[in-house]
This record gives C-alpha cells, structure tokens and sequence, in this order.
C-alpha cells in the first residue's frame, strides 16, 4: 500500500494537470472514483460485483492486447503510425494504457543510429506513464487503476550482484531495455511512443497520486538519470555543483541538486536559458560560448554532471573543478565521435572522469517520492504523437523547453 505524501510545489512550474484526461478517459476516472469513495489511498480495490461489471476488465481482458506506436522504419525517418499487439499477461505482468511518454535525446541517438545499427521498424520512448488496466495472476503490487510508470529496463536477470543490489541497470548478464533489446520470447522490445505497454510488476514504477502523470514521465529516465550520481557522489549542503546543459535530464539535474541543499551552478551554451536556470534553483550560471572566459571560476566545483550530448569541449570544463573533485558524463553522444581529454587535464588536481547509467527500479521508487516530497516537476510541453518528428528537431536545436512529453490522447 502506498502512503500518500503531502505535496509542497514551489518549483512545479509544468503546468501540468491530469484532469483533463479524465473526461477523455472514462473507465480510469470510474475506477478512481469508485477507490476514494472506498478510502482507498492510491490502489483499487474494487468490490466483486464492481470487478465483475469493469469495464477495463471486460474490454482488456488477459491479452493479448491491441496496440499502436509511432514507429520509424528506418533512421532516417519519419515517424509512422504501426499497429502491433503486446503479449498476453504473464503471472506477473501489468498491462498499462500508456498516457504519455516524454521524449529523451536517447530516443534520438537510437533512432538515428548513432550508437550502433538498429532493427527496424522500432518504437522508442522510455519515460512512459499510464494506468494500469489488467494484471495477471500473481501480481501482488498493482491493481487496475493503478498509476504507473516504466523507465529505460523491463527485465534483467534478478541473480547477479548488481540485480541483488537493487542496480538492475548494471545487470551482468544483461537487462531487458524498454525498446530495441532482445525481450525474453526473443522478440524486440517497442517502446513508450504507443498506446499499451505489457511489463513484469517488478520494472514498474508506482507514481504517487500527488504527482500528475505528464509529470512522471520524465522521471522514469531524465529525472532518475540525474538523481543516481548525485546520489552517489553525495551531493548536498555545503557541496557546489556544476551541471553541464540545461535540457531534459539538465533542468532535473539543477531542480534536484538545489533541493539535496547543494548550490547549483550551470554551464550552458544558451543564454536564452539563463533566467530559466536560475528559476530552476542555480546560484551561478555561465554561458559556455566559444571563446567565453571561464578562468575566474576555476577550481570552484565539488562535482560536475555533464549531460551534454554530442562531443564538446572537456578541456574548458575540467579546470572548474576542485582538488580531487570528479565530472560524471551522463550525456552520450555519437560513437565515431568520442570526447577527448588531453594528459595533463585530470593530473592537475587528480580529478577523476566517471559516468553513470540511469538508476535501479529502487533507486527510481527513491527518486519519484523525492520529487513528491519536494515538489519538483519536470518542466514539460505536451504534445500530439503526430508532433513528434518536429519535436525531435528541436530537441536536437537545443529548443525544448524542457521535455516534450506525448500525450496518446491528443489529437
Ligand atoms: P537534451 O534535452 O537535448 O539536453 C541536452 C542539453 O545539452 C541541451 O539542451 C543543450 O543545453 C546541451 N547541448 C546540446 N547539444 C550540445 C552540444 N553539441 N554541445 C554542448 N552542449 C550541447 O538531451 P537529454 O534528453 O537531456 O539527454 C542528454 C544526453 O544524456 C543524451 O546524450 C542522452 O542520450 C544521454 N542520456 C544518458 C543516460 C544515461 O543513463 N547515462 C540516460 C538518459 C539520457 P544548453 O542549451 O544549456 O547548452
Ligand atoms: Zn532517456
């Protein structure tokens, strides 16, 4: 049973707000109706008659199930519409009508082949958020109408080290990803731009009722993304951070390390996005331009998270850094295009060069409940799937403001 946790909202600046789905929605709005009637704080619990008369129940059944995704049938693009089915329920899979799924600049390197070749046609997207509509027979977490999210894994081994210690996404005998990996039956995974998803309980976030699901959508990988390294690199009071690119897993970077108490400073190459960074919980913010003087603030940070993707300059960054102080790139860009770093750039003040990759399935339970706690929100733009070809466009223009996030209802 979840608790519910109070919400304080300073920094939801999304303007986001299920409401208006639910008149789109009836069944969900039914069932959400019919738990708070009975109390219930989060989960369904419906009566037996009213299981027997639900109308999600009658119209899902145990799959498997209708569904369709915005797919690319090759890197070029453009997206198209593909109708597909997802499996039958397993003893332990939830069956989620997805409502939104923002859009991560991985969604791009993947579909642009810039990490490697893909299989097409391919459906992207993992940063999904729905409800759940039917669950099979050994689920014990969710109920229909349960409020949802699932990230970058569907599956991993559970055995290894890592699986043990909640850090699936290090998994040793390699995880299930949302979309593009090989499922367990053998078949490709599809991604988050569709109306369905089928996934086993445990890769399944449960999202808090104080947090809209347009919201929890960038959560599931930007806002996790960010949350894990700071996380493990102790972030907070009395620590400066520096965070590299102010987009989708940037401005979460910048809302989070501001509320774990550490002072925020960022380093962008817009300065169209200066007073948004500062509104966001920045102290400082440079603008990174060709040419720009960086030197008075050498030696200044505690711990760099660099979220740029594509290579860009390490060389300018590095000095900012203090003794022993390390950079974490999260950001990952083409790869016939690595970052380079000179010999003498670490030496200096013995940093250290790391990375990180997303968070486990705990670890992103940790981080939606932290932002419920905090009020922090993604700062989203919802749109149609038919948008989404443009909003790549202007995701890779540095033009989002900050996630757009797909809404499968709108028209
Ligand atoms: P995004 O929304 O496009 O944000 C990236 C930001 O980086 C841009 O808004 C821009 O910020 C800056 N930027 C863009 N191009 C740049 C360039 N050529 N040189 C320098 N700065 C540039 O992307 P995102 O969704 O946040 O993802 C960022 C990166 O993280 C991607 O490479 C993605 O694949 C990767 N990622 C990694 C993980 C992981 O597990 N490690 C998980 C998710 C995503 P300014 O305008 O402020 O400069
Ligand atoms: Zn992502």
């Amino acid at each position: 049973m979840r608790t519910k946790i109070e919400e304080q909202r300073p920094g939801n600046d999304s303007g986001a707000d299920d409401s208006a789905d639910s008149g789109r929605r009836g069944f969900i709005k039914t069932a959400v109706v019919a738990a708070a009637g009975a109390g219930a704080v989060g989960l369904l619990k419906p009566s037996p008659a009213e299981a027997a008369s639900d109308p999600a129940k009658k119209r899902y059944g145990d799959g498997p199930y209708a569904a369709e995704g915005m797919a690319l049938y090759s890197s070029a693009g453009p997206h198209k519409v593909m109708k597909f089915q997802r499996r039958a329920l397993g003893p332990k899979d939830v069956a989620i009508q997805l409502h939104y799924c923002g859009v991560c600049h991985s969604d791009i390197h993947h579909g642009r082949e810039h990490w490697r070749k893909e299989n097409f046609p391919l459906i992207t997207g993992h940063e999904l958020a729905g409800v759940v509509v039917a669950v099979g027979s050994s689920v014990s977490k969710f109920k229909p109408g349960s409020r949802v999210g699932v990230g970058c894994m569907v599956n991993s081994c559970r055995h290894c080290g890592p699986c043990e210690a909640g850090m699936e996404q290090y998994c040793e005998n390699g995880n299930v990803f949302t979309y593009a990996s090989k499922d367990r039956d053998g078949s490709m995974t599809q991604g988050g731009y569709s109306t369905f998803n089928v996934v086993d309980e445990d890769f399944v976030i449960d999202v808090p009722d104080v947090i809209g699901l347009a919201d929890a959508g960038p959560m599931m990988c930007a806002g996790i993304t960010v949350y894990s390294p700071l996380r493990r690199w102790s972030v907070g009071p009395g620590r400066k951070v520096g965070v590299v690119g102010l987009g989708g897993l940037g401005h979460m970077a910048v809302k989070i390390a501001a509320a774990m108490g550490a002072e925020v400073t960022v380093l962008t190459t817009s300065s169209a996005k200066v007073e948004d960074a500062r509104r966001f919980g920045a102290k400082t913010v440079i603008v990174n331009e060709p040419g720009a003087d960086l030197s008075k603030f050498k030696r200044s940070l505690d711990f760099i998270l660099d979220t740029a993707p594509y290579r860009h300059d390490l060389e300018r960054i590095i000095p900012l850094l203090k003794l022993d102080a390390t950079l974490c790139m999260v950001g990952a860009g083409k790869i016939v295009e690595p970052h380079q770093i000179g010999p003498f750039s670490l030496l200096r003040n013995r940093n250290s060069f790391a990375s990180s990759q997303i968070g486990g399935i705990r670890e992103t339970q940790e981080l939606v409940g932290f932002c419920a706690l905090h009020g922090i929100r993604p700062t989203i733009t919802k749109i149609s799937r038919e948008k989404i070809d443009d909003a790549w466009t202007k995701v890779v223009d540095k033009a989002a403001r900050y996630r757009f996030v797909i809404d499968m209802a709108a028209a």
